[in-house]
Formats: structure tokens, sequence, C-alpha cells
């Protein structure tokens, strides 16, 4: 089991409250993932709940139980950090054994879970490797791989594959995805990148500045942003967002308009000229100026599109997939 409540807890570093009273619930089962720009809170928030760092005020709890004052090392919570701190010197064998050994735990039921991890992971063939010998994804690999023996009521994962390459980073999203289909254990999972939020969580907890702006899944968050930074944050390319008398027409102060909800029509009532066309093949991203909405309109067709910088375009957009903002940035429902 592994449901974690936080009950208005805050974290003050000396003068500096960085987070405010905070409340959130993650599910015994949840892959939850915090989403937020560099230093708005996600590893202080993260570290807490695994007792790395002491709360200033408020409650944790796990399972029902008072967590807040439990060592680390009690709470029955694994982290996976971003370096992925394996010895060295130790097979991998050794490496996801080395808690269990902490541990005391017996030989047989040691054997049991690396053999185990080892499966789930596809590491059966490296276990007699050093992490040296390893590949930068197979040694994020071990690191999962030591905090599943602990069987842990919930994985905490940190920035996990920030430090892996591109093809390398959808990979093991996709494997710590499928991980968490097997395993169905509670997830925490801390990233800056949206699109790791949306492919991989349940729930997503989009933090600014140490307050939740929004909680949600991910296509709840994509279709209702709740305020200008949720929908600024949410969806790649980013949203459009317009104020003035186009705005105006529509009865709020801004309005938002995703690229892919703006299609290129004959009837269209803006007008623009292409700056820049990104033809990727899938879909063609066009940055348009001279609109006078907003200083860049981006617009995303699907597949390929024979337009050029230069041209001329006129856009209609999707009637029913604005987005409208009041003076302080609050979604109007
Ligand atoms: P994130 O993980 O979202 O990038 P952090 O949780 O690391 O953000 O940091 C949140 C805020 O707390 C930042 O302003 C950071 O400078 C501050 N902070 C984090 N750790 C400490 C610390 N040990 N002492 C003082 N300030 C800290
Ligand atoms: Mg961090």
């Amino acid at each position: 089991m592994g449901k974690i409540t936080l009950d208005k807890v805050t974290k003050s570093f000396g003068e500096v409250e960085v987070i405010p009273p905070l409340n959130l619930t993650i599910e015994d089962g949840e892959f939850c993932v915090f989403v937020g720009p560099s230093g708005c809170g996600k590893s202080t928030l993260l570290r807490m709940i695994a007792g790395l760092e002491d709360i200033t005020s408020g409650s944790i709890r796990i399972d029902g139980a008072d967590a807040s004052k439990v060592p680390p090392a009690k709470r029955g919570l694994a982290m996976v950090f971003q370096s992925y701190a394996l010895y060295p010197h130790m097979s991998v064998r050794k490496n996801i054994a080395f808690p269990m050994r902490m541990a005391g735990l017996s030989q047989e039921e040691q054997a049991r879970r690396i053999e185990a991890a080892a499966k789930a992971l596809n590491l059966t063939d490296y276990l007699d490797r050093r992490p040296g010998q390893l590949s930068g994804g197979q040694r994020q690999r071990v690191a999962i791989g030591r905090a599943i023996v602990r069987e842990p009521a919930a994985f905490l994962f940190d920035e996990p594959l920030s430090n892996l390459d591109a093809a390398l980073r959808v990979g093991m999203r996709l494997e710590i995805s499928e991980l968490h289909e097997r395993l169905k254990t509670t997830m925490i999972y801390v990233t800056h990148d949206q699109v790791e939020a949306m492919t991989m969580a349940d729930k997503i907890v989009v933090l600014r500045a140490g307050h939740i702006e929004q909680v949600g899944t991910p296509l709840e968050l994509y279709h209702s942003p709740r305020n200008l930074f949720v929908a600024g944050f949410i969806g790649s390319p980013k949203m459009n967002l317009i104020e003035g008398d186009e705005a105006a027409k529509h009865d709020a102060h801004t309005i938002g308009v995703r690229p892919e909800h703006i299609d290129m029509s004959e009837d269209g009532p803006w007008q623009g000229v292409v700056g820049v066309a990104e033809h990727l093949g899938s879909d063609t991203f066009l940055h348009v100026h001279g609109t006078g909405l907003a200083e860049t309109l981006t617009v995303r067709a699907t597949g390929e599109v024979a337009v050029r910088h230069g041209d001329e375009v006129k856009l209609k957009p999707r009637a029913d997939q604005i987005h409208r903002f009041d003076t302080s940035g609050l979604r109007v429902a």
C-alpha cells in the first residue's frame, strides 16, 4: 500500500518560505508527476516525503500513519536519483543487493528479489558486470533495480532521466511506465519536462514557486488549464495567447488557442506572413507574423504542408477550442 497525504505541509530555509501550506493526496498505485520550472520546489517536496528534508510544519501521512518524524529508512519508500549513485567496484548483482544486505534479508530472499528485478528490467545478462561496463540507460535501470528489491510502498524519482540523451530518455520513459503497469506501486516522479509529465502521469501536479497551480489528469490540464501559467506550461508547441480587441470579442482579457487548433483556411479571419516553416514530415509548424494579434502565432498542421517563408496565410481558430482568461489570468468558465 502506498497512499501518501500531505496536510498543510510547509518548508522554510531560514527566513525563506519555499513551500507555503500545501495539501495533496497521492492515491495508492497512482503515477503522480510533479512538474514545474526549475526552482519551484519539486525536489524539496519529494525530499520531504522521503524524509531527507524536515518539514517546517504540517504533516505527511503514509497509509494513514503520521510519517512526519519517521526517519527515511523506516518510511518504506525508495528514491531514485538523477545521478545513479552506484558503487563502481561492485557488480550489478551486489549493487542491487546492497539495500537488502543492509536490511539483513536472507540469501535466498535476496536471490529471489534480484532475479525478479533483473528480469523486470532486462538486466539478467548483466548481473556480473560492473557499472563502468554499462550504458547510461543500463545504469539507470540498476538504480531502479536497487529500489525495486526493497519492495517499497512508493517509488520516488527525482528527474531520473535528465542525464540521458534524447533517444534514451524516450526509451526509459516507456520502461518506467511499463514497470508501473506491472508493479502497480505508487510512483512520484519529479520533472521539469512537460512531455514526460503528459506521457507518464495518471495525475499531474503543476507547481510554481512552491504553490500548486493545478492538479489533474494530463488531458484535464490540456483541455481545461485553470490559469495562464498552466495553459502556457502544458502543451508543445505552446498555446498562443492573444490579448486586446480579439480577446474582448470573446468576453475575455486573454484568449488562448493551441497551435493544433488553428487551421489554414480561405475563410480564416486571421491573416499573416509565415516567418519560419518547420517541416517535420509528421507535422508542419508555422510561425506566423504580422497578424496584429500576437508577435508570433504558432500553427501546427498535420503532415506535410507546402508553405514557405514569406507566404501569406489565412488562419481560422476552431471556435470550440478557444480558452478564455480574465485579467488575473484565471480561466473563465
Ligand atoms: P526544483 O527541484 O523544483 O528545481 P528545489 O526544490 O530544488 O526546486 O528548490 C526550491 C527552492 O528552494 C529554490 O528556491 C532553492 O533555491 C531553495 N532551496 C532548496 N534547497 C535549499 C537549501 N538547502 N537551502 C536553502 N534554499 C534551498
Ligand atoms: Mg530539483
